[in-house]
């Protein structure tokens, strides 16, 4: 057996934002053991070089120091010893996000492939993990959620020592620490928590635990359904593939992301879209919350287990290409909103607008006529992830996009069975095989998406397949709805003046993007340009749209602008052709099939 690697982390610096680790090696490579840190995290497709936040690391043999050399950005070796080999060294971690780590005196929140260092060639040693609390009488009351497993004599939730089973589960489990409340309920027996870090007054737990609840058992249901054999269950003959889940969860001012994990997930969230003691509604911002914990959570299943071969194993140390981003991250964003829906959390009705609004959003970008999803997903490294001001005119969402191919194939295999099966056993068809394969498991080939679908369902669909994914036609929304007594309906986007006059995104005083064909792009106006002045009145942050309101399409209009810290004059025509908003209608008049065929989809 391998022998175990031992970690310790201590927040030893919170006001300087420094961690303190150490990794010890009973048995180093006799040649000098090579160490390195991960380029980049999985689930979130860009180089990072977590490397560049280590600030000074030693080698030790005992007490005595030992040498130490880097031999690329995230690899060091060190000097032969007999062993046991510890490496200590701090980490600066001052990146509120769900990707990398942070601390400061209020909490401590980091990934392991931020601050542990690997040994290679013990990529499969079982870990122990040391989580020390920080010094000092004001952090009396800091306690620990992760998705980690307490060792014995350590009580979860606690400081104390942690197990993984192999390096890639002790990064697969984020590490909270601080004074947060935690809100527990349990799906189908497996207990799950959520973690919220950050103050949200008159926070209403009771509700949020609630309705999580019910997405979640919506989730396990939808891949472990009832009456099915233990087969279509989890390796461990539970409802879930794993044995308990946490929410970690920070609530901010403004910011929003997620990150899924094997049993867990990151999410940072504004606090104004958790809900309070005494809301009753529904607001958009808390279904946006709701959606956010759907999409991470069928991240457990879709990503974090069924992967694309590329992923099997993940390289950390450069990029992994896969053209797949559509099934794995489009999937999901199609099915968290959907089940937020078949869990009543959503109506009929705000269903239909959310995806409305994806509509909108895909079809008002030219990038969808320049870019596939496949290739969207190839380049994710470099394009998806790294938006400048003209992503919205040459880079797809294979999130969006994505969503919309996930519901035209599941429309049309819904239509082509006669409703008798759905994207929902595509779906357990690709839980099967991993089930099955155990830890042979190799991925989902890079045509596996389509043969899955069409060995499930014994539908012919290669060709539209492809031209919705390697290609880029529009799929036909109209009619894919149509046996479903949806309407679709397209009107001019007049609600924001700027966007449908100028056709551009403006935020605090300066154009964010402006958009392919549209008259600010022909008058030579440029993302990041400041506006001055509208007809010589001065443009503010907010008095944009008011302005143009007074104008009517085909009118000119003077737009002074600063381009860098030159004043330049652009005469712009405004637009006669708005660029269309998209409405989705459940048709009133629909016969009784429509009606039963949209229930079984949206499980209203
Ligand atoms: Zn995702």
């Amino acid at each position: 057996a391998a022998m175990t690697v031992h970690y310790a982390i201590c927040p030893a610096h919170p006001g300087a934002h420094l961690f303190h680790v150490t990794v010890t090696v009973e048995a180093p490579d006799p040649a000098g053991q090579l160490f390195m840190l991960p380029a980049w995290i999985p689930g979130s497709y860009m180089i990072r070089e977590f490397a560049r936040n280590i600030v000074r690391l030693t080698a030790l043999d005992g007490d005595t120091p030992v040498r130490v050399e880097k031999l690329d950005k995230h690899t060091w070796r060190a000097a032969p010893v007999a062993g046991p080999l510890t490496l200590a060294y701090e980490v600066y971690a001052w990146d509120l996000s769900v990707r990398a780590a942070h601390l400061d005196k209020t909490h401590g929140f980091f990934n392991g492939t931020s601050v542990f260092l690997l040994p290679i060639g013990h990529e499969g040693a079982p870990c122990r993990v040391d989580l020390l609390p920080p010094e000092g009488k004001d952090y009396a009351d800091w306690q620990v959620a992760t998705g980690l497993a307490p060792a014995r004599g350590t009580r979860r939730g606690s400081f104390g020592t942690y197990l993984a089973a192999d390096y890639d589960e002790l990064i697969d489990c984020p590490v909270e620490m601080g004074s947060f409340v935690t809100g527990r309920f349990d799906v189908l027996g497996v207990p799950h928590e959520i973690v919220i870090t950050g103050s949200v007054p008159k926070l209403d737990m009771a509700r949020l635990t609630a309705d999580l609840a019910r997405v979640c058992e919506v989730q396990m249901r939808l891949f472990a359904p009832r009456g099915r054999t233990p087969a279509a269950r989890s390796r461990t003959g539970a409802a879930a593939p794993f044995e308990r889940y946490t929410f970690l969860t920070m609530a901010v001012g403004d910011g929003y992301g997620g990150l899924e994990h094997r049993n867990s997930t990151a999410l940072i969230c504004k606090r104004d879209d958790l809900p309070h003691l005494g809301m009753t509604d529904s607001t958009v911002a808390y279904r946006t919350f709701l959606g956010l914990a759907s999409h991470e959570y069928f991240h457990s299943w879709n990503v974090k287990r069924i992967r694309p071969a590329a992923f099997v194993p993940y390289d950390l140390t450069t990029e992994n290409y896969t053209r797949l981003l559509w099934a794995f991250e489009g999937f999901t964003s199609y099915y968290d909103d959907l089940l937020l829906a078949r869990a009543g959390l959503l109506s009929e009705a705000q269903y239909l607008d959310t995806l409305a609004g994806t509509l909108t959003t895909v079809m008002q970008r030219a990038s969808r006529l320049k870019q596939s999803v496949a290739d969207s997903s190839f380049d994710a490294w470099i394009k998806y992830y790294r938006q400048d001001e003209n992503a919205p005119n040459s880079v797809v969402s294979y999130y969006q996009k994505g969503a919309l191919v996930a519901l035209a194939l599941d429309l049309t295999i819904r239509a082509g069975t006669n409703h008798r099966l759905s994207l929902d056993d595509v779906m357990r068809h690709l839980w099967q095989q991993w089930v099955e394969a155990g830890d042979g498991y190799t991925g989902v080939d890079e045509d596996g998406i389509l043969a899955a679908a069409e060995d499930v369902t014994g539908l012919s669909l290669a060709r539209v397949l492809r031209e919705w994914t390697e290609g880029t036609r529009d799929p036909d929304f109209a009619k894919l709805l149509a046996p479903f007594g949806v309407a679709v309906e397209a009107r001019p986007a007049l609600d924001s003046p700027h966007f449908a006059l100028l056709g551009v995104k403006f935020a605090d005083g300066k154009l964010v993007n402006v958009f392919d064909g549209s008259p600010a792009q022909a008058a030579g106006l440029s993302g990041g340009d400041t506006l001055v002045a509208l007809d010589d009145i001065r443009v503010t942050a907010g008095n944009l749209d008011k302005l143009l309101a007074r104008y009517r399409p085909g009118d000119t209009v003077r737009v002074h602008a600063f381009r860098r810290d030159e004043l330049q004059v652009f005469d712009v025509r405004l637009s006669t052709r708005p660029p269309s908003k998209f409405t989705l209608l459940a048709d009133a008049r629909a016969g009784k099939t429509a009606v039963a065929a949209r229930r079984k989809w949206l499980g209203a």
